[in-house]
């Protein structure tokens, strides 16, 4: 079950749309809810990205590449991209 928070987030993060497609130039798209995985850290609000069905499952998504040949292909990482969609999300709270 999702708490209120997080689905204030995820409201936030389909607001913003797809994190790469703003990256790219590519404008606002309906985006799905992506789970960047840490090594011993718990799912929490910061650790969610959300990136369109193309990016995220499709042959050029994160899921169809594996994230270190899509990182290598548009030359940003998980990282960058969540660091980008909490500064984006902050901005919204304006
Ligand atoms: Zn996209
Ligand atoms: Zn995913």
């Amino acid at each position: 079950m999702a708490t209120k928070a997080q689905k204030q987030h995820y409201d936030k993060l389909s607001r913003l749309g797809c994190i790469l497609c703003l990256h790219l130039g590519l404008g606002t798209t309906q985006p799905e809810i992506h789970h960047i995985r840490r090594f011993g850290g718990k799912r929490d609000n910061a650790e969610v990205i959300g990136l369109c069905p193309e990016h995220h499952r499709g042959n050029t998504g994160v899921h169809g590449l594996g994230r270190k040949r899509f990182e290598t292909r548009y030359g940003i990482d998980e990282e960058t991209l969540r660091s980008q969609t909490m500064e984006l999300i902050n901005g919204l709270n304006r």
